[in-house]
């Protein structure tokens, strides 16, 4: 099939799935803002779904246009203000098209005036400093940031926490505060370069005086900005931009802008320009899925194109990979449906903490987590024993594995609590008393070659003939082929025995039996022993508030308030409030950890309903994996507002606490679109619960 053709095809599936679920709102509409959005459900998480009805044909003259009213010249640093503008216009609107083409146009400014500072105009917009895997953040706490602003402006301290619980948003605190300020000497205007190496230099600094060190630095940023600038500095340094600019739209927007730069444009027909954009915006989002690493593909992408990108960026030993992800299921005969006629193959879901090992070609080896966060000082011991699993012509691979807590005595799997109580940082061998076996279960590189597209029997052969079985140490995850139900469910009920959480089934020959970074793929179903109560699968949320304990809970908090995460808003939004599956000592750990992290207000990008009012309010800082009855549509919750409903939000039903989830950041908590697909399936898949009344479950705390 011709390349246009699939990309027609794609987009055909795409809007029959939309109107599908148009049949299925309650009020059978969806939101004009949304549709952008829900046109990519089930689709791989890391995609961008609005080019249904895409029209760029003026593109390459409104390009010209931008270049020629751009503020600075040919070889200049890009000026902080030319980014602050495009920023300020992006966060004017909600529409995802034209936030796509205000990133494009000035995007290819950048390109073709400064494409040395491309790079760093990719950072400063999703708002990151260095590739995730390096760990470097910004997020300084508010206290610092208005200590800068008050010794940078000279206005009083109490004046700016006044303000700041009034408004909750630094950023335009900052604005405001800079414009009442006369100043005798105009400032140099602030340069990308600048502005993003002091960043990376604020974020850098540790130890004693080094509070004191950042504040000085802001302040010297502070006094140089002007207009709208300081407001999108004290956001970026806060670590939330909010201006409704998700990752993956400047991933298809550097893409688009890569294309509309090249001269030969000029000449190409709509349709053919067409084409070029969307395959530009897939090949780019692929390969950062394979290689999540702008440092490697922007300057790729200005020297090789498109078309070389495939060629020069690709999975590297060294740099972690987005993992692939499963599809929930609720019912054995859903895998029957789902893979008839095609061959499957069913493993252990082992219940730990997902290892991606990586060896690199100069013989070094590191573990990373699922969120691509490097966890080689957390497994010393493993490490120490990683040599003596592969067999001596494994020279270099990347595998895909799952840690879990082990007795060596018993020689069986322990639960995931055992494994949480494992210390993260700072872990010495010798301190070590909770074991750990690590359940190989895919091989994605092996010996310089990716295998990423070879199909699984064949990545399962290569493992197995490359690695070697340590009894207690490393494993091979336990696989069963069949395709009778019954032999299915005894393989379940073996594994729950055997302290796993259930089965993955996956694909094992063809085109769809390749590995998929980033995709939450259908050809990976997950089947959780308890998949038979509530919605399928637990949702994991993030605590933004929490009530007073009363009774037997007086003296820690009672119940807790939690929230969803929309990556395209950047906003949580509140989903339920929870006061079960607590023991008493989850109760007392988390009263004592989270009241570090309590807020005078909530912050301006929590969604909340009306009747969301907790005792106390918390930073974004913990996830916890839920699990519920059912989900209802809710005018109390905000979570997926204007996809399900116009104005109501989903809320879960009976919500109890399953466990803390460490290895997700609250970014990584489930999302809207995903909260709103779980309650689509349930729709589809029963017989729908009266949700008329959207009554707000309260609990007993
Ligand atoms: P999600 O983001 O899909 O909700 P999750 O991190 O919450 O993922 P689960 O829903 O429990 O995790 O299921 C996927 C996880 O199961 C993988 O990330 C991996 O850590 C774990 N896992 C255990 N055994 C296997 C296996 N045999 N194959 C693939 N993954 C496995």
């Amino acid at each position: 099939m011709s390349k246009l053709k699939k990309n027609l095809r794609k987009r055909l599936n795409r809007r029959r799935r939309l109107l599908r679920l148009s049949r299925l709102q309650p009020n059978g509409k969806i939101s004009q803002s949304r549709q952008g959005r829900l046109s990519g459900f089930s689709e791989p998480i890391f995609t961008y779904t609005s080019l249904l009805c895409f029209d760029r044909a003026d593109m390459f003259s409104k390009s010209s246009a931008a270049i020629e009213s751009a503020s600075w010249k040919k070889g200049e640093p890009v000026p902080y203000a030319a980014l602050c503008q495009t920023f300020e216009q992006i966060e004017s609107t909600t529409k995802r098209l034209q936030i796509l083409d205000y990133l494009v146009k000035f995007l290819i400014s950048v390109i073709k005036l400064s494409p040395e500072s491309l790079l760093t105009v990719i950072y400063l917009s999703i708002n990151k400093l260095c590739p995730e895997y390096e760990g470097l953040e910004l997020g300084i706490g508010e206290s610092l940031l208005m200590k800068a602003i008050a010794e940078s402006t000279g206005r009083e301290m109490k004046k700016i926490k006044a303000d700041y619980a009034e408004i909750g948003d630094l950023g335009i605190i900052a604005m405001s505060s800079r414009s009442n300020q006369p100043t005798m000497f105009k400032p140099k205007a602030l340069t990308i370069p600048h502005v993003f190496k002091t960043l990376k230099d604020i974020a850098s600094l540790s130890g004693n005086s080094s509070q004191k060190q950042k504040v000085d630095k802001i302040k010297l940023l502070l006094v140089s900005c002007r207009n709208k600038e300081a407001k999108y500095l004290m956001r970026s340094l806060e670590g939330k931009l909010r201006i409704g600019l998700a990752e993956r739209t400047v991933v298809v927007a550097l893409a688009q802008a890569i294309v509309l730069s090249r001269p030969d444009i000029k000449k190409m027909s709509k349709e053919k320009l067409q084409v070029e954009l969307e395959n530009a915006a897939s090949v780019v989002k692929s390969v950062y899925s394979e290689l999540p690493c702008y440092d490697l593909i922007v300057p790729a992408l200005l020297k090789a194109d498109i078309d070389g990108l495939k060629e020069t960026c690709k999975l590297t030993p060294g740099i972690p990979l987005k993992p692939m992800l499963a599809h929930p299921t609720k019912a054995l005969s859903d895998i029957l449906d789902r893979f008839e006629n095609i061959a499957f193959t069913c493993e252990y879901k082992y219940d730990g903490e997902r290892a991606q090992i990586h060896k690199l070609e100069d013989e070094s080896m590191r573990i990373y987590s699922r969120n691509s966060e490097n966890m080689s000082a957390k497994y010393p011991d493993v490490m120490e024993r990683l040599g003596k699993f592969a067999k001596p012509d494994t020279k270099s691979f990347v595998l895909d594995c799952e840690a879990v807590a082990w007795d060596r005595e018993q020689k069986c799997i322990l639960p995931f609590q055992v494994l949480s109580t494992r210390k993260r940082k700072d872990v010495k061998e010798e301190d070590i008393k909770v074991q750990v076996c690590i359940f190989a279960f895919d091989l994605l590189y092996l010996n310089g070659e990716s295998l990423l597209r070879e199909p699984l029997t064949k990545r399962r052969e290569a493992l197995v003939d490359h690695f070697n079985e340590v009894n207690g140490e490393f494993a091979f995850a336990k696989s069963m082929n069949s395709t009778q139900i019954e032999d299915i469910q005894t393989f379940l009920d073996q594994s729950v025995v055997d302290n796993c959480e259930g089965l993955m089934v996956k694909t094992l020959n063809g085109a769809e039996a390749t590995y998929e970074p980033s995709k939450r793929s259908r050809n990976w179903l997950k089947v959780k022993k308890d998949y038979l109560s509530g919605v399928g699968d637990s949702i994991d949320l993030v605590v933004i508030g929490a009530y007073a304990g009363r009774g037997k809970r007086t003296g820690v908090y009672g119940g807790y308030l939690l929230a969803c995460y929309d990556p395209d808003r950047e906003e949580y939004q509140s989903i339920c409030k929870i006061g079960t599956g607590f023991s008493e000592q989850d109760l007392e750990i988390h009263y004592k950890e989270l009241k570090e992290h309590v807020i005078p207000e909530p912050k301006s990008y929590y969604a909340l309903g009306e009747g969301n009012k907790p005792d106390v309010w918390f930073a974004p800082v913990r996830v916890w994996e839920i699990k519920c009855a059912d989900l209802s549509v809710s005018p109390v919750y905000k979570a997926a507002v204007g996809i399900v409903d116009s104005t109501k939000g989903i809320s879960l039903r009976f919500p109890r606490f399953v466990r803390v989830r460490d290895d997700k950041s609250p970014e990584n908590a489930t999302s809207s679109e995903q909260i709103a697909e779980m309650y689509n399936d349930q729709k589809l898949n029963t017989v729908k619960n009266d949700t008329s009344l959207g009554v707000d479950m309260d609990f007993d705390y």
